[in-house]
């Protein structure tokens, strides 16, 4: 996760950057299921870096039970971020939060929109140094309900453009879940391309159980069906060649891309870059598992605005990306900020401003 010599490689040596942090709750439409119990809101900071110039650069940390370090953890180390910087610069600060990745997803974020800004190019451009893109594509998130309801927001989905959406599976008994995705691909047609995100809930048993079905329905992704630890389980789950490919996401973290290639337990992984510690370090994951054949997916962890933009702009970085889950905007009740990405027929139209593009969300300006 040492990836600081590109975020301030092209830094002045003489000047001098002011950071600061500000907390913020923002509320969810709905009360978001994870690991450690249901939450009403996302909370976390908002950071900002100052240079000597005027120049501004914004981060965001927003902490998930689970995936990160806790809220205490995460100011504790933003709290180590002046001193660092004043003692040895952007390494130095990269260096005092290496172990906390939300706060250090803030600090790269905030370095990264003030380089980009400084180079008057757009965050994407900057990252990748890879041509225009006008739009990523993106997929729609359908939580857990009955046959009926998954069936009609996929297809909402489906009339607003959304070519790919991800049917959250898991929360009731496996033929129950295998009947709502049977309705939701009678609703929506072939065309559209249907994912399944088990987080962790099934046996191998169901798992395999699962399998014929989803193949037989043409589902092209099934994340994590088993819980994290169960490398060999989804080797196996792979091994099957059903035509469905199986994808890890709590997996990733637990085990790493090196162990996961060992066994070959995944043909895609879930890249979330406030899990990882900063787009940077998810951008080096994306492009090191391509290599090795397997195909990365960006997802928010449903952020504010300031997080959210840096994974459109990092998904925008990363050639031929598949649709990804930022379209989670909508899971707020309320934000940091304008939005500037828009949804656009099943796309992020990505920002074109320079950095992050980005602006109003500092509670005092
Ligand atoms: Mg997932």
């Amino acid at each position: 996760m040492n990836s600081d010599r590109d975020l301030d490689a092209d830094r002045g040596a003489d000047d001098t950057l002011e950071f600061d942090y500000q907390p913020f709750s923002l509320a969810l439409e709905e009360p978001l299921e994870t690991a450690a119990g249901p939450i009403d809101a996302r909370e976390g900071f908002l950071v900002r870096l100052v240079d000597i110039d005027g120049t501004i650069g914004y981060g965001e940390a927003t902490p998930l039970p689970g995936w990160t370090e806790s809220e205490a953890d995460c100011e504790a180390a933003l709290e180590r971020v002046q001193p660092a910087l004043e003692e040895g610069g952007p390494s130095a600060a990269l260096e005092a939060v290496d172990q906390q990745v939300a706060a250090r997803h803030a600090l790269s974020l905030a370095l990264a929109d003030l380089q980009a800004t400084r180079q008057s190019t757009p965050l994407y451009r900057y990252l990748g140094n890879g041509p225009m893109i006008g739009r990523v594509p993106v997929n729609a998130t359908i939580g857990d309900g009955s046959p009926a309801a998954t069936s009609a927001a996929a297809r909402r989905a489906s009339d607003r453009g959304f070519s790919c959406c991800k049917l959250k599976v898991g929360l009731r008994s496996l033929e129950a879940d295998l009947e709502r995705i049977r309705e939701t691909r009678a609703a929506v047609g072939e065309e559209m391309a249907l994912r399944v995100d088990a987080n962790e809930a099934w046996s191998y048993d169901e798992a395999e159980r699962a399998l014929e079905t989803l193949a037989d329905l043409d589902v092209a992704v099934l994340e994590q069906p088993l819980p994290a630890g169960a490398l060999e389980g989804h080797a196996d789950l792979r091994a099957q060649q059903s035509g469905v490919d199986i994808a890890l996401d709590e997996g990733l973290l637990e085990h790493g891309v090196d162990n996961i290639c060992e066994v070959g337990a995944a043909d895609a992984v879930v890249l979330k870059p406030m899990a990882l510690g900063g787009i940077d370090v998810a951008r080096k994951l994306a492009a090191w598992v391509t290599e090795l054949g397997i195909t990365p997916i960006i997802t928010t962890t449903i952020d504010g605005v300031v997080a959210r933009t840096g994974a459109v702009h990092l998904a925008a970085a990363i050639p031929d990306i598949p649709p990804c889950g930022l379209a989670t905007a909508e899971l707020l009740a309320e934000d940091l900020g304008r939005d500037p990405v828009l949804l656009e027929k099943g796309a992020a139209v990505v920002p074109q401003a320079k950095g992050l593009g980005v602006d109003g969300v500092w509670a005092d300006e």
